[in-house]
């Protein structure tokens, strides 16, 4: 089988720091040609417009869309439109119905859609996922904590409508909590807090609970210095599980799990050449979901203003 062609869309930090490493070292992939305003990868064609790249490329096969989520959506439906196959960075979209839309386009045109979320793939995930499938659940506590101002340094889209503030990392966690739980959650209650002169939250307190009422509260902030905490906590009849460091570590009762060395990027390029190899696509909305009700459900509560320099 000779390699997929695959083209890379908005060559900025992620793209960079994970994508084009893990590309090199997927032989299932060849990275052929790049569309970025700005940026561009050394030893392959360039072009402004991803439009002009489909264009002058017929040859490729699929995109990586690592672009901002506001500006993701014209771009997946030129490359499905050009029958191409499509891997999403997270989240797959500024709003669900435009995702739906492009699984719908994907369908009908046979083009693999691949809505990722990279956490989904930490190494620990699985081990909490076959843990939780064995206990009952009494109730489940979320900390994601992290300073904005050294993980998004500058980065404006994400305090701008459609860019999520907090919930661009805290989505990471809703993505494994929605793959670790066995029976489906959902939002009862909600705060949000907005910097006085920013579209987005920079924190957020959520409580969910599912069928069986188990309690669920998830807290992010964006606010946090010195050490950062990304951890998913349950009290469980088996004891409690700590999924800690992002899905990466896993103890139960503080007894440390042995986990695989799995690496996310890595592993979301291996999931896409399967789905390309099967004609399948994976769209799983279930973490933008409870995100889209945080912003239906949660109070507004409006903080001090936020600017990048403390
Ligand atoms: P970024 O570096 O700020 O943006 C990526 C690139 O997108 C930019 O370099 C820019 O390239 C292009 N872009 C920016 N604004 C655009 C616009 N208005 N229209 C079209 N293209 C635009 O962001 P990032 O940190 O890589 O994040 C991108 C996505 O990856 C987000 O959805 C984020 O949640 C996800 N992600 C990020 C990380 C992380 O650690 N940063 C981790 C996992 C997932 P040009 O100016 O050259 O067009």
């Amino acid at each position: 089988m000779s390699p997929i062609n695959l083209a890379i869309v908005g060559v900025g930090k992620i793209a960079r720091d994970q994508h084009l490493p893990s590309i090199a070292s997927n032989p299932d992939f060849r990275l052929v040609a790049a569309a970025s305003r700005h940026g561009g990868v050394e030893g392959i064609p360039h072009y402004t417009t991803i439009e002009a790249m489909l264009e002058a490329m017929p040859s490729i096969d699929a995109v990586s869309l690592c672009m901002p989520p506001q500006f993701r959506y014209d771009a997946a439906r030129a490359a499905i439109s050009a029958n191409k196959h499509v891997f999403l960075e997270k989240p797959p979209g500024a709003t669900l119905s435009e995702v739906v839309d492009l699984e719908t386009l994907a369908t009908s045109k046979g083009s693999s859609l691949f809505a990722s979320w990279h956490s989904r793939y930490a190494a620990a995930v699985e081990a909490a996922r076959s843990f939780l499938a064995s206990v009952e659940i009494q109730s489940v506590h979320i900390v994601w904590k992290e300073d904005v101002r050294h993980w998004h340094p500058n980065q404006e889209w994400i305090w701008q409508a459609g860019g999520l503030g907090v919930f661009d990392p805290g989505i990471n966690a809703l993505s494994i909590l929605t793959h670790i739980l066995p029976s489906a959650a959902f939002l009862r209650s909600a705060k949000l807090e907005f910097p006085e002169n920013r579209q987005a939250p920079i924190a957020a307190d959520l409580h969910f609970t599912d069928a069986a009422n188990i309690n669920i509260r998830a807290e992010f902030d964006w606010r946090q210095t010195g050490e950062q905490t990304w951890d998913i906590k349950a009290n469980t009849s088996g004891g409690e599980m700590a999924l800690a460091r992002g899905g990466s570590a896993l103890s139960i009762d503080g007894a440390a799990i042995f986990v695989s060395s799995q690496e996310e990027y890595p592993a979301l390029y291996r999931r896409f050449a399967d789905l390309i190899a099967k004609g399948e696509s994976d769209v799983d909305l279930a973490p933008l979901r409870h995100v889209a009700d945080a912003f239906l459900l949660g109070e507004r509560i409006v903080v001090e203003p936020f600017y990048d320099r403390a």
